[in-house]
């Protein structure tokens, strides 16, 4: 790119690419030169205005009489054509020309990857194949031009419903397979099949033309279904068939109890993004009363999902959907409000005293907004900032330590309580202990079953509620059911008791009989 003028008489350097390159790669390669006379490899070099790629040949020229260096000859020769070729040949050999998707042999080798990394993780991963219905009678009278061109369409539409960390690859003719690399449940398979199924019922134009294709999909899951790729190709194939018999726009798992299983939760999720708007949640409290006055000092309030089909549905059948899909951030929100509105009746009757516990899921520590919650909540109800207390639980702190500290901090300068839930199942790591503002312990129910038969369960407990204490903290029993166990939490010193033993979880209603028949010292005792 330079003319003989610009070049003759210049040093080489004028050659060396200004990017950056190792410097024992010069190093190494006069080294070289100097001990075999000869170099060759390819180098980064710079043009008139363009950087390339070369293959360059470095040698010596000596003086025949003195074995003297004189000179150096470098030979370059531009590679940028040839690298151009290569590139073509690997889009070419690992794309399909067609959709520009990976292609059936670059698909193979991302799914023997994906199998090896997987399995040394212990971790699943979905499989899916589609094909188009009735595609071969579409091509037959459109033409095979036209059926290129929704090919073309469907590719970007399949691409388009799918993550950035998926792959999509066309494996044949109408044929597709998909790799959900990061899902693990079945009902996660099924509702990205659900949302392009949804992108092909709707009808679209080509040469003006309208048209509507549906698609089948067999889904396997890995391992379970196949923990090697032929038995998972064959699986999700197979799948594919059952699929394609039960006609047109169906999907099929594998294993049909999987798909018994995605579907109840599929439809769980769907109808919980309307249970709020439907009104069909509803709180029960379940009363705390302390050993030593033998009084309700508050409720923990826990949800429940009243089903027009299903009846009630306990928390732990939806909460982790909730929690997968973000309903629980509206949930808590509302389940806030309600207790706020709770505690006003509760009040109105004279318990100005109570507590009122809430569950926070770790979710809602991650989107930062715990603080306006809580805000809102004093904000719209007479509900104090002593009256309000938040159980959570050391994996639900565990997920995002530092975000979760910062705002536990805050809210407890604010006045508001914080207990550490089922402890004793998890890490139960001391150094939480010291360093979040803990307020209450609340000992598992897995502890206090054991409290009357097993010396060893009793130790726990016993150790737990004087470490608790020496910490300032104070402790509740959860799940007490027996006479027997509140002898010993008595003993031990434990300060508040929860289980069917005193209550179950009642309606508010019954809660407020509970408290008139429990706190008639309290009541109307201190209004303020
Ligand atoms: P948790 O927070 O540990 O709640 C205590 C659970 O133990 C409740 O179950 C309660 O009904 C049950 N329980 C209380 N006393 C006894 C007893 O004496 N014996 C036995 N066998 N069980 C007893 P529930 O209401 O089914 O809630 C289960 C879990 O669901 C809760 O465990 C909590 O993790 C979650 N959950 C419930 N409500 C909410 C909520 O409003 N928000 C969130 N994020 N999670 C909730
Ligand atoms: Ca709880
Ligand atoms: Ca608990």
């Amino acid at each position: 790119g330079l003319l003989a003028d610009e070049i003759i008489g210049q040093s080489a350097d004028i050659l060396v690419s200004h990017h950056i390159i190792p410097i024992h790669f010069y190093q190494e390669m006069w080294k070289r030169v100097q001990d075999k006379g000869q170099w060759s490899g390819e180098v980064i070099e710079e043009k008139a205005n363009e950087t390339i790629m070369v293959h360059q040949t470095i040698f010596e020229l000596k003086d025949t009489r003195t074995h003297q260096t004189t000179h150096y000859v470098f030979i370059t020769k531009d590679l940028s054509e040839i690298m151009q070729k290569q590139r073509e040949i690997e889009t070419l050999s690992y794309h399909d020309k067609l959709t520009n998707l990976a292609n059936r042999s670059s698909f193979l080798n991302t799914l023997d990857k994906l199998i090896a990394q997987k399995s040394r993780k212990g971790a699943r991963f979905v499989l899916i194949y589609l094909d188009l219905d009735d595609f071969k009678e579409i091509n037959d009278t459109i033409g095979y031009e036209a059926g290129d061109k929704i090919l073309r369409y469907f590719a970007k539409r399949i691409k388009n419903s799918l993550r950035k960390e998926d792959i999509v690859a066309r494996i044949g003719g109408d044929e597709f397979a998909i790799i959900l690399s990061d899902l693990e449940t079945p009902e996660e398979a099924l509702y990205v099949a659900r949302k392009i199924i949804d992108q092909f019922n709707k009808p679209f134009k080509i040469d003006n033309r309208q048209f509507t294709i549906t698609t089948s999909m067999g889904i396997a899951i890995f391992p379970d279904d196949g923990n090697d790729d032929k038995k998972l190709l064959a699986a999700a194939d197979l799948a594919l068939h059952r699929a394609k018999e039960n006609g047109q726009s169906q999907f099929a798992f594998f294993e049909p109890e999987m798909q018994e299983k995605a579907l109840k939760q599929f439809q769980i999720r769907e109808e919980l993004k309307d249970a709020i708007k439907n009104q069909s949640f509803i709180l029960h409290y379940q009363p705390k009363i302390d050993l030593q006055t033998q009084q309700i000092i508050g409720f923990e309030a826990l949800i429940r999902w009243k089903h027009p089909k299903l009846g009630l549905i306990p928390p732990n059948d939806f909460i982790p959907i909730a929690e997968k899909c973000g309903v629980i951030i509206p949930m808590t929100e509302w389940i806030c409000h309600e207790v706020g509105q709770a505690y006003d009746r509760f009040r109105q009757e004279g318990y100005t005293n109570i507590s009122i516990a809430v569950n926070i899921s770790a979710k809602h520590f991650q989107t930062r907004r715990l603080i306006d919650l809580i805000e809102a909540t004093i904000h719209n109800s007479s509900i104090g900032y002593q009256h309000l207390e938040l159980e959570v639980t050391e994996s639900a702190l565990m997920e995002d330590l530092e975000t979760a500290k910062e705002q536990l901090h805050a809210l407890h300068q604010l006045g508001i309580k914080v207990a550490l839930d089922d402890y004793g199942t998890g890490y139960s790591s001391l150094a939480y202990l010291k360093h979040l503002p803990i307020d209450i312990l609340k000992i598992d129910k897995s502890f206090i079953n054991g409290l009357a038969n097993d010396p060893k369960d009793r130790a726990i407990v016993e150790t737990t509620i004087k470490m608790a204490h020496s910490l300032g903290m104070k402790t509740v029993a959860e799940g007490v059911e027996e006479a027997e166990q509140i002898t010993y939490l008595e003993e031990m010193g434990c300060n508040y008791i929860q289980g069917y033993f005193y209550a179950p979880p009642l309606s508010e209603e019954d809660a407020m009989k509970l408290l008139k028949t429990y706190n008639t010292t309290q009541r109307y005792s201190n209004v303020d």
